[in-house]
């Protein structure tokens, strides 16, 4: 082990670890492309795009012009008072991009961050509008927004992993996640149990939050366009706004540019980060209507009441610009079905497998499901050896590629997964 890998590993935490962990962890030299390079030379290929960012691949020389440039003129400047070309440009990309009604744009640094603004969006708009009991969010369960203490109160109160800190959580609302799948109609049964907590409870919610389509870290489920849909006009029946958390399927990763796309609804604030500067930057921004905007800013106390030191940096801003401009530019919604393919394709020998539950492809996700949960000290090594990074939670053995990935890495990667997953079995 060299030097710097043991002081990681004596002073360093990582993503929901353990300090001095036995669990291993890479040093990364560099990567490229679809491929990340070791320090001890190995080369892996990338089936996680880091947690659904990176899009273009690493090291995308577009993107790190895009950046250079933006380096010559200023790296960062405050956003209080001050206004600049690459955040001005990019909330009007975001405004076309998004559904119409979406027009004001609210930068912040990371997804968690964009989903406080988001609840507090929704809280101040009902202050500002005289009920100021509307000050609670239903939610379906299996949903992922974040880690800070208002997004971990939306989160799946079991899978979220933050039971410990129950007690001094907000008390929100939940329901059952649809059990009707994406590609599947939905019944009036499978949102009673929405509505009747709707019905209820409309004086004390301020808004529904929900993954549209994907619920992702809370269990990578794919649900009906239709649920959506019905969630839609129910907020409009029940005086509730809709919050979609698209940080995860926003910039094509469903297959539509937002998820929201599948069901053809709006929501009232939608949060993008992850994906929106190709993985570069830590970046996030929440949407809203003007007629929202406008409510808010003419309530009490007449400002919205948030704004982030590095709110709209710069850097992280004209990533983002090259990334989008990338993305429009490419035929995204090809590769999308290229990868979508070959993950049906080169993921199918999984389904045989007796110890696999499922096997669920939508875009350029797919997603292994086990019966019991994935031993990451054995596991995590044995991709390693196989040349791809994938990195399972739980029972849950995932891709998301990069979308500039071609056919043939995309094959030695399921074929990798595939050889892996049905190792897990006879070693047991
Ligand atoms: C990752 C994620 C978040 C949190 O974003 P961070 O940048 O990690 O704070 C929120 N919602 C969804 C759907 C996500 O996938």
């Amino acid at each position: 082990m060299n030097d710097w890998l043991k002081t990681d590993c004596d002073h360093v935490w990582h993503p929901y670890s353990a300090m001095g962990s036995d669990l291993p962890v890479y040093a990364v030299e560099s990567a490229q492309g679809v491929r990340i390079r070791l320090q001890d030379g190995r080369e892996l290929i990338d089936g996680m795009a880091s947690w659904w960012c990176v899009i273009h691949g690493y090291n995308h020389p577009v993107i790190n012009r895009a950046i250079e440039t933006q380096l010559q003129k200023m790296s960062h400047v405050m956003f209080g008072g001050l206004t600049h070309e690459p955040a001005v440009t990019l909330a009007e990309k975001l405004v076309a991009i998004t559904p119409e009604f979406l027009q004001c744009v609210f930068f912040s640094d990371s997804g968690s961050v964009s989903v406080e603004v988001a609840l507090k969006m929704a809280v101040q708009y009902w202050h500002a509008k005289g009920q100021a009991s509307k000050q609670h969010f239903l939610t379906i369960r299996h949903g992922y927004h974040g880690d800070t203490f208002g997004a971990m109160s939306v989160c799946d109160p079991v899978t979220g992993m933050h039971g410990l800190f129950s007690g001094m959580l907000p008390k929100q609302f939940f329901v059952n996640a649809p059990r009707c799948k994406f590609g599947e109609a939905c019944t009036e049964s499978d949102l009673a149990e929405f509505k009747q907590t709707l019905h209820q409870h409309q004086n004390e919610i301020a808004a529904v939050i929900l993954e549209p389509i994907v619920q992702g870290a809370g269990g990578m489920r794919f649900y009906s366009a239709e649920y959506l849909q019905r969630v839609r006009q129910l907020c409009d029946e029940f005086n509730v706004l809709l919050i979609l958390d698209e940080i995860a399927t926003g910039f094509g990763r469903s297959g539509k540019l937002f998820a929201c796309e599948h069901a053809n609804i709006a929501p009232d604030i939608m949060c993008v980060g992850k994906a929106l500067t190709g993985g570069y930057m830590t970046l996030a921004a929440t949407l809203t209507t003007r007629q929202i905007a406008q409510t808010i800013s003419e309530g009490n106390p007449g400002v919205f009441m948030h704004g982030p030191t590095f709110m709209a940096n710069p850097l992280a801003c004209a990533a983002a610009n090259a990334s989008i401009d990338l993305l429009l530019q490419s035929d995204w919604q090809g590769k999308i079905q290229c990868i979508q393919q070959a993950l049906i394709n080169g993921l199918a020998p999984c389904k045989d497998l007796t110890h696999v539950n499922d096997v669920r492809i939508l875009g350029a996700i797919g997603v292994v499901e086990m019966r019991h949960p994935v031993d990451m000290r054995t596991i995590q090594p044995a991709f390693v050896e196989a040349g791809v990074w994938v990195r399972p939670f739980g029972k849950l053995v995932y891709l998301m590629p990069p979308f500039v990935m071609h056919d043939d890495d995309l094959h030695k990667l399921t074929t990798a997964v595939c050889k892996v997953v049905a190792n897990i079995n006879t070693k047991k």
